[in-house]
């Protein structure tokens, strides 16, 4: 048995996946600091034949960054986040 807790194993989908050897910081841009990556790791994303695992990968991992196409904030989708907000905002107007 591995003692390795498995979010540090690197996940079987990733042998298919499309962004390796690309720059780490366009899927991750909150660690980096750069977000002119996001469109080119979408792009990736949108022709990576292992999507729907990575984006659950990192949905039940809690992740944060781009995963399967989707800007995660820990796990959740930060888009939809956001439009629940304002939706809120304007429910109280
Ligand atoms: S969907 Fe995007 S982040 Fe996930 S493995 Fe494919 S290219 Fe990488």
């Amino acid at each position: 048995m591995s003692s390795i807790p498995f979010i540090f194993q690197t996940p079987t989908f990733f042998k298919d996946a499309l962004c390796k050897g690309a720059p780490q910081d366009w899927f991750f841009p909150e660690f980096s600091g750069n977000h002119r990556g996001i469109r080119q790791a979408k792009q990736l994303c949108s022709a990576c034949s292992v999507s729907e695992e990575c984006l659950a990968y990192g949905m039940n991992t809690k992740s944060s960054g781009v995963w399967g196409g989707i800007t995660l904030d820990r796990g959740n989708n930060r888009r939809r986040k956001k439009s629940t907000n304002q939706q809120q905002k304007e429910e109280t107007k």
